[in-house]
C-alpha cells in the first residue's frame, strides 16, 4: 500500500506543477492566443474593466448606482457587527456597576 500511495503523492505533485507552469505560459505569453490581459470585472454586470478603475464598476449608471447601495448596505453591516455585540457587553456589565 505504502508504495501506491507514493506514485499517487509523485503523479499527484506532478500535475499540480504542469497546471502551474501551463497557468505561467498563459499569463506571461502576450502571444499566446490564450493569453488574457490583466483586467477586473465590473462588480454589478461582470463586463471586463480597466484594471485601475475604482471602484470596479462599469461605465454604466445602473451599475455604480447598484454598486453604491450596495456599498451602503455594507456599511451598515459593518457598523451593526460592531454595534451589537458592544449593545450585549454594555448590557453584561452595566448590572456589575448598579
Ligand atoms: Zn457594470
Amino acid at each position: 500500500m505504502g508504495r501506491m500511495e507514493e506514485r499517487l503523492k509523485k503523479a499527484i505533485a506532478k500535475t499540480a506543477q504542469d497546471a502551474k507552469k501551463k497557468v505561467q505560459e498563459l499569463s506571461i505569453n502576450p502571444k499566446s492566443s490564450k493569453y488574457v490581459a490583466p483586467h477586473r470585472h465590473c462588480v454589478i454586470c461582470y463586463i471586463p474593466i480597466a484594471i485601475e478603475s475604482e471602484p470596479p464598476i462599469c461605465t454604466d449608471s445602473s451599475c455604480s448606482e447598484k454598486h453604491a447601495s450596495k456599498e451602503r448596505s455594507r456599511k451598515r453591516l459593518n457598523i451593526m457587527l460592531y454595534l451589537f455585540p458592544a449593545i450585549a457587553i454594555m448590557l453584561f456589565l452595566l448590572p456589575l456597576f448598579t
